[in-house]
């Protein structure tokens, strides 16, 4: 029987790699220095995990021989480090299912379908999967990605649109301004709704956003969502309170939640690896969970004295790589080689090897 068209191709790799963190990152470098190619699986759309969903512009001081570096241009910086290794990229999608197949290796499958079989996985989630933070109305679930969006992937489906936007932090101005102003998306109205009448957001944006509100181009309104309005199967208002207490119903098309993110475990929980407080434990050999073939770097592992630290994150993915590769190669046996000397290393890093003659 054919398969279904709608079934993703089966991906065959010797590495999986769960999280692009600044420590999966990292894990693809030092698996390409063993001439291991590796896939990338992140629930965010984005590289570089908390460096770049919490703090991009902060500086870090701790990285070794980089005195200070922000959190995007670690990332940046990362993502230069391995580009000779071509790792495979498969972001916006959260690994759902590790399991090990009859033949020793793992089957891998993500929310959007993709599936992988793999000698081995490494995971580096981090704190867990970033998810965005839900409004907890009741009722609303069932207009989710119909009426309901926790991110915007195709701003042109809200021009001419009445939306509604909740959120105080920069992705709530960002769209609020891009849909309020004159451009290829002007919504037809725009609210914004936030619990107080401060932001989180840059100063410049909110400055923006009330002088929108002032030429009446968009509405602000102080208060908490409470309850929706429906008819005919739509999602036709939002009850807003407001701080005097009283309740107004606010009509919408569409209505646009920026809460932020949270991590959660997720289904990492149900690999079947030994948990320690929602942490993964492992050996500090090899960085080895309970099941053999699978890793675990970064902030998800535990072990004594663990830090979570970047620094601790990419000595344990340099010794995870070496722990993996008798999985991948099991007749060779693995030396450690320096980049400096190594003509080996240079040819894998697509550089020339130095002439010490002279
Ligand atoms: P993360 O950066 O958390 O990345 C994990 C990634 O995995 C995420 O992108 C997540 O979306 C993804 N993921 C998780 N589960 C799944 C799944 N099931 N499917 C798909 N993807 C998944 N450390 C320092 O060393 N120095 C500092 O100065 C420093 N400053 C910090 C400042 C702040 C404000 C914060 C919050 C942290 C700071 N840290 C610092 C800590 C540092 O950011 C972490 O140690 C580091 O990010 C851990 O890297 P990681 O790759 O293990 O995980």
């Amino acid at each position: 029987m054919d398969a279904p068209e709608n079934i993703a191709p089966l991906i065959e790799t010797d590495a999986v790699i769960v999280g692009a963190g600044p420590v999966g990152l990292f894990q693809v470098f030092e698996l390409g220095l063993l001439e291991v190619k590796a896939h990338v699986i992140d629930s965010l759309p984005y590289p570089g995990g908390q460096c770049i969903e919490l703090y991009p512009d902060k500086p870090i001081y701790d990285i070794p021989a980089v005195p200070v570096c922000t959190g995007r241009e670690l990332t940046d910086n990362l993502l230069k480090q391995i580009e000779p290794f071509g790792a495979t990229f498969h972001l916006g999608q959260e690994v759902s299912e590790v399991q090990r197949r009859d033949d020793g290796r793992f089957h891998v499958a993500t929310s959007k379908g993709t599936r992988f079989i793999t000698k081995t996985v490494f995971i580096a989630a981090g704190v867990g999967a970033f998810q965005p933070r839900q409004l907890k109305v009741d009722g609303l679930e069932k207009y989710l990605e119909r009426q309901v969006f926790y991110r915007v992937k195709n701003p042109a489906q809200f021009a001419g649109q009445n939306l509604v936007i909740v959120g105080g932090g920069d992705s709530a101005l960002d769209w609020t301004l891009n849909f309020a102003q004159d451009g290829p998306h002007r919504a037809e109205s725009v609210i914004l709704i936030h619990r107080r009448d401060g932001f989180r957001a840059a100063p410049a944006s909110v400055a923006r956003m009330r002088e929108l509100c002032d030429a009446m181009q968009m509405q602000f309104v102080v208060g908490q969502i409470t309850g929706i309005e429906e008819a005919d199967e739509r999602l036709t208002g939002v009850k807003v309170t407001g701080h005097d207490g009283v309740t107004r119903v606010v009509p919408l098309d569409a209505l646009l939640v920026f809460f932020g993110l949270s991590p959660k475990l997720g289904p990492i929980a149900h690999w079947g690896l030994a948990l320690e407080h929602k942490q993964i434990v492992v050996d500090t050999e090899k960085f080895e969970t309970s099941v053999p073939g699978i890793f675990a770097v970064g902030d998800i592992n535990t072990y004594p004295g663990k830090k979570k630290l970047i620094l601790s994150g990419f000595h344990e993915a340099a010794l995870a790589a070496f722990g993996a590769a008798p999985y991948i190669f099991p007749d060779k046996r693995i030396h450690l080689q320096y980049t400096t000397t190594s003509p080996k290393l240079h040819k894998v890093l697509g550089v020339e090897t130095p002439s010490f003659d002279d």
